[in-house]
């Protein structure tokens, strides 16, 4: 595996949350962050039909454009009843007609679809939130690190914290949502988690762990 040898890295996004949680994880080992944004690089359209497609496409476009190693995620929600959907389309189900995003609509729909399917028994409403970071270098190499955490669905929707899915996803042998989950307990689970419970905090330390020459 190819390892992050520079210690400037571009994270390939213009949303800030991403940005300063991508800082804050790589600041610790002497890596610093540039932001697409702050380098006024286009992000492009996420072509690809799986995470580790457009993870790459993002982190490949950035890395290309500055000549330094760049990092970027893909993440959604994988519904096992909905084939997979939303799947890589999970930003999309929540876009609304004047290109604003509107989750609980979201979360309507994927009610919807599982109601649609008799799905009403727990065990018919499986479903994992899954995270690819993605790191690529400017001569096209890429390494990816894939985050899963495996759940069920609720409905109706459930707490007031996290964003997105959140209140509708149970987190295996929680019995809470993420929407009702302080973000630390979020990211980090139990002890029994090895520090990390969420899809993007398994791939991050994934990331850190194999990714970092240290
Ligand atoms: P992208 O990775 O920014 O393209 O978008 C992924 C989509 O999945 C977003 O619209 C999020 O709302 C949703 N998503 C990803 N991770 C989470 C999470 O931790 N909680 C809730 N929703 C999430």
């Amino acid at each position: 595996m190819r390892k992050l040898d520079t210690k400037t890295i571009v994270v390939a996004s213009h949303n800030a949350g991403k940005i300063s949680e991508i800082a804050e994880l790589i600041g610790p080992f002497g890596f610093s962050a540039k932001s697409a944004k702050e380098l006024d690089f286009d992000v492009p359209e996420e072509t690809g039909t799986t995470f580790e497609e457009n993870a790459a496409i993002k982190a490949l476009a950035s890395a290309k454009q500055s000549g330094l190693p760049a990092l970027a995620d893909d993440s959604g929600i994988v519904v096992d009843a909905l084939d997979g959907a939303p799947g890589v389309y999970t930003a999309d189900w929540a876009e609304k007609p004047d290109g604003s995003r509107d989750f609980m609509m979201a979360m309507e729909k994927v009610e919807k679809a599982l109601a649609e399917k008799g799905a009403t028994d727990p065990k018919d409403r499986t479903a994992r939130f899954v995270s690819v970071i993605c790191l690529a270098w400017p001569d096209g190499h890429t390494e990816t690190f894939r985050g899963e955490v495996e759940g069920t669905l609720v409905w109706p929707p459930r707490g007031d914290k996290g964003h997105g899915y959140d209140p509708v996803f149970m987190p295996e042998d929680y019995g809470r949502t993420f929407g009702e989950m302080e973000t630390q307990e979020k990211n980090e689970g139990r002890p029994e988690d090895g520090g990390a419970l969420s899809h993007r905090a398994r791939a991050f330390k994934l990331f850190v762990e194999k990714g970092l020459d240290r």
